[in-house]
């Protein structure tokens, strides 16, 4: 039998910077496949999560010095918090390959496209990108090789942008296992102001609060209380806030107009919910827990759940 003819990889060195959860995920992938990238570099701005990188050996070569990381790159991808994007687009700017393509998984858009690409040299190709996969789990110990199996990757290219660029992203991803899609990028940051950054808005303030009321003491709630019977809803919000601090602060405070919009419409929905439990508005209470439940359902069929 002759050996399968193994697809060329989609780039020839591909430099990830920032190895947490997502960043190594991409690593743990590519050197699985073997079809993605024939040379896996990674830089971190830590020495404690190089080190960890070099003891969990997905990477072909650690490298330390950004310049040194991007030199000779035919695809940079920024895997680190987004607030960090713009110091990084100046420090690797000078030292980036002709022809090379710039992209990131972050989770805003607007921000990275503002940040990021007034910043590239002429002769690089900016994809940003965004993959619709993570868990509460942060650092290069976090990563899995399936993560992105099954997912949305979201695409946001930049009006001159060559499609034949966007679409060696595009494969990139769909090697990884994910399905893409292009989408503009404020209305990318709106649907995830709903999708993904209220939800966590919510699960921190939920939990702040419950702390708050624990801390109150007295004959209230006590935390020993809250923990002990945090099965009955709490936890799922706290398995949600258990995320990355920095990660997190830089989301929100990245896509500050959007989840602002997000948040009013909420609010008023909380305060038209508070309402109907002060009233007994029955009906409205059921109709608007049935609207979940159908939400939930959708989600299963859609593989998404
Ligand atoms: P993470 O696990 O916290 O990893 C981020 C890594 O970047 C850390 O090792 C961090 O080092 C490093 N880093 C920080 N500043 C850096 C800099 N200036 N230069 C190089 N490395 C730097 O975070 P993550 O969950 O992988 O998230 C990475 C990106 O993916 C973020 O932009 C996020 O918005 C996006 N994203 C996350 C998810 C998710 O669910 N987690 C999903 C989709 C997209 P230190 O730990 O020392 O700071």
């Amino acid at each position: 039998m002759p050996e399968p003819i193994q697809p060329r990889p989609v780039f020839q060195r591909l430099t990830l910077i920032g190895i947490g959860l997502i960043g190594s995920s991409v690593a743990r992938i590519a050197r699985e496949r073997g079809d993605l990238a024939a040379e896996i570099v990674v830089t971190d701005s830590s020495p404690a999560v190089l080190e960890r990188v070099a003891a969990l050996g997905f990477a072909d070569r650690i490298e330390p010095d950004l310049a040194r990381a991007v030199a000779g790159a035919d695809c940079v991808m920024l895997c680190a918090p987004v607030g960090t994007y713009a110091g990084i687009a100046a420090a690797m700017a000078p030292h980036l390959a002709p022809g090379a393509i710039v992209t990131d998984v972050g989770s805003t858009k607007v921000s990275v496209i503002r940040d990021v690409g007034p910043l590239l040299p002429e002769h690089v190709q900016f994809v940003p990108g965004h993959p619709m996969a993570g868990t509460e789990y942060s650092g290069p110990d976090a990563g899995f090789t399936t993560l992105f199996e099954g997912r949305w990757f979201l695409l946001t290219p930049l009006p001159g942008t060559d499609p034949a660029t966007t679409e060696r992203v595009a494969e990139f991803w769909r090697r990884a296992g994910s399905m893409v899609e292009a989408m503009d990028p404020v209305h990318h940051d709106r649907v995830m102001a709903i999708v993904s950054h209220l939800p966590h808005l919510i699960a921190f303030t939920i939990c702040g609060t419950a702390d708050d009321l624990a801390v109150e003491g007295g004959d209230d709630v006590s935390r020993s209380e809250v923990l002990k019977f945090a099965a009955s809803g709490f936890r799922d919000f706290t398995r949600i806030a258990s995320s990355d601090p920095v990660m997190w602060r830089d989301v929100f405070l990245n896509n500050r107009d959007a989840l602002l919009e997000m948040l009013a419409r909420f609010t008023e929905d909380s305060q038209a919910m508070a309402r109907a439990v002060r009233w007994g508005d029955a009906p409205y209470i059921e109709d608007r827990i049935g609207r979940g439940r159908k939400i939930r359902r959708s989600l299963i069929e859609l593989k998404q759940a």
